[in-house]
């Protein structure tokens, strides 16, 4: 195992040359054979600004949410409930890590639902289908057809923000980009949006660290 001012990094056999650090502070390399360990050292030292403002957030995420990070506890709308990968022990039941996403929607995916409906009806907005994923980076989408796909992580989310993030989706049915008039449309019935984006920032951790 290398370290970099005491990080941990793990090289991995890509020739993309790109760097990634993870919620629970690990570095990655990834570059090709023909890269050397010393090319790989200055490569970092290159990026040691990127490097450490990606490690400081995520020991800010560690400082606010340590039970979170090392899965002893999930978050179902925002309230932290303990995690079991025993059977029949206490908290919510899951096999591994990569399994939080699913067992979260299982338990809170027809509340979020309702959500969606009683926003859809206030706005007065005709949308598609409306489904889950986990992704990566997105909390949601809006399609051509008006299909809405939000992350499973959105159920992990304050209900402040889980509406932040109905809201601005099914406004996407109306207005495709992030213009004034889509704005406008979403401080009609969320005047705070602005400050409720930010706060979704906070919680930018629970899109990664249900995937490694
Ligand atoms: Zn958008």
């Amino acid at each position: 195992m290398w370290y970099w001012n005491g990080y941990p990094v793990r090289r991995v056999w890509d020739a993309s040359g790109s760097l990634r650090v993870s919620a629970e502070k690990n570095v990655t390399v990834y570059a090709g054979q023909d890269v050397s360990d010393e090319q790989i050292f200055k490569f970092l030292d290159r990026h040691r600004r990127f490097l450490l403002t990606r490690l400081r957030r995520a020991e800010a995420w560690e400082d606010r949410f340590p039970e979170v990070m090392h899965c002893q506890t999930v978050l179902l709308f925002g309230k932290e409930r303990p995690l079991t990968f025993v059977r029949g022990g206490e908290g919510v039941f899951v096999r591994n890590k990569r399994g939080v996403p699913r067992a979260v929607e299982a338990l809170c995916g027809e509340a979020f639902l309702q959500r969606v409906a009683q926003w859809k009806e206030r706005m007065g907005v005709v949308c598609g289908t409306i489904s889950f994923q986990y992704a990566k980076t997105l909390w949601g989408t809006c399609d051509a057809e008006c299909n809405l796909r939000f992350n499973r992580a959105a159920m992990m989310l304050p209900p402040e923000l889980c509406d932040y993030l109905i809201v601005h989706e099914l406004a996407h049915c109306n207005f495709r980009n992030h213009g004034e008039g889509f704005h406008r449309f979403v401080a009609r019935f969320l005047p705070d949006e602005r400050e409720r984006g930010k706060k979704l920032a906070e919680y930018s951790f629970l899109l990664s660290i249900y995937r490694e």
